[in-house]
């Protein structure tokens, strides 16, 4: 089956809540044991119960990305517990709003180490075992952002424009190893990220809605068709592709 994910292992980061939720439960449905990484560990659990209820494996560990130590810690713990790591979902990510003359350099390092050199920490320590094991799929979550510009999201969109970037990199130089490196850039998306913005101001989800050709914004669970093709052996000749699951957002000239 192709898009059958029986008896493989994913790490999904930020897995607690929004699309890394609706991933972590969706990779579950496809047949994979999950391990949930994010830095708050009762959430967590809650989403390990929601995916044992599909009758795989479930194992929660609290992490935050932009430790290096945790990052190894959970890919050492998953070979640990599993022998193997077939997928790894980069999802955590974070943003701060605000014009670019204002930014702070510690706003800055802040989005880059989550957004950016988390996800080349994952991939690398994951990496890892993956080039061992000769195969595996690496999918980082990127954004319309990483090509198109967001006012007041400066450090947000260079480090979504670095992921595709990292993705077409490792997706070139892992390729030898069997390992397939790819990318999802959602649009607006109502997850807890979205919904701080939209429910206090509707006018934004509005003016979001009139500029996406589908007139409205995704849901998290809208992501996870997406993420399992690129996990399964449906995506088996598909390498360095950032997916765009965005409503039309990208493809509106004027
Ligand atoms: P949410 O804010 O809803 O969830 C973010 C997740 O990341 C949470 O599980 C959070 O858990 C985790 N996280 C945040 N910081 C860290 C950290 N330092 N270490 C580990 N985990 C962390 O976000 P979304 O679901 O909306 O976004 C998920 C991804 O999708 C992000 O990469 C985002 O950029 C991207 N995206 C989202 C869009 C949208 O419209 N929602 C559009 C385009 C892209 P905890 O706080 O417990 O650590």
């Amino acid at each position: 089956m192709l898009f059958d994910l029986t008896g493989k292992v994913s790490i999904v980061t930020g897995a607690s809540k929004g699309i890394g939720r609706s991933i972590a439960v969706g990779l579950a449905d496809a047949g994979s044991h999950i391990v949930l990484c994010s830095r708050t560990k009762s959430e967590l659990e809650a989403v390990a119960e929601e995916v044992r209820q599909r009758g795989v494996e479930a194992l929660v560990i609290p992490c935050d990305v932009s430790n290096p130590e945790d990052i190894q810690h959970v890919a050492d713990e998953t070979v640990n517990r599993f022998q193997q790591i077939d997928v790894l979902i980069n999802n955590a990510g974070i943003t701060v709003k605000k014009n670019a003359a204002d930014y702070e350099l510690e706003d800055w390092n802040k989005v880059i180490s989550v957004n950016l050199t988390g996800v080349f920490l994952f991939a690398q320590a994951v990496g890892q075992y993956m080039i061992k094991q000769k195969n595996g799929s690496i999918i980082n979550i990127s954004s319309i952002a990483g090509e198109t510009a967001l006012k007041g999201s400066i450090a947000y969109c260079a480090s979504k424009g670095g992921v595709n970037m990292l993705t077409k990199g490792l997706a070139v130089e892992w390729a030898k190893h069997g390992i397939r490196v790819n990318g999802i850039a959602p649009a607006y998306i109502e997850t807890p990220l979205v919904k701080a913005i939209t429910e206090v101001r509707r006018d934004y989800a509005e003016k979001v809605e009139a500029r996406t050709p589908l007139k409205r914004l995704g849901a998290p669970d809208e992501i996870v068709g997406a993420a399992i093709y690129l996990a399964s052996e449906a995506s088996s000749y598909t390498t360095g592709e950032t997916i765009k699951v965005d409503g039309g957002w990208t493809a509106l000239g004027l």
